[in-house]
């Protein structure tokens, strides 16, 4: 199996069933990803384990960005399958911090999944 994020080469972050690391092409200064250590295609297929290890990865890379990077929000999403995005077929979990003016008009937020439906 060819997948990018078994042979993660320096995670950030780890406990016993999850890494966390730096996304290679952020979208914005400090994004994170939180991936399993077991491969699993998906996020519906992790055990209740593997969803508390990356829960709380998530929350300390949170506090590893606040203090490097001192953002000004964050989201926090995971692309389930091709039609949702998906590219890497090894669950990750996205932090991306958010920092005022990075875009024209950020309400919405992760509703821009669908970019003319974001604004409501
Ligand atoms: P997704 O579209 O949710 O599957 O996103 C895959 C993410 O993985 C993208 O944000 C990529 O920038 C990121 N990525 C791809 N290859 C690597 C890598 N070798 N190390 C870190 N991040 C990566
Ligand atoms: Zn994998």
């Amino acid at each position: 199996m060819n997948c990018p994020f078994c042979s993660i080469p320096e995670p950030v972050l780890q406990n016993e069933l999850a890494y966390g690391f730096y996304d290679i092409y952020p979208v914005n200064k400090g994004h994170m990803l939180f991936i399993p250590k077991r491969h699993v295609d998906q996020y519906f297929d992790l055990t209740s384990e593997e969803r508390q290890a990356l829960d709380e990865l998530i929350f300390k890379g949170k506090a590893l960005i606040d203090e490097k990077f001192n953002p000004d929000g964050y989201n926090i999403g995971i692309n389930i399958g091709e039609a949702a995005g998906q590219t890497i077929f090894h669950v990750h979990v996205h932090l991306i911090p958010r920092y005022k003016g990075d875009m024209e008009e950020p309400r919405g937020g992760v509703r821009g999944v669908i970019p003319d439906k974001r604004m409501y």
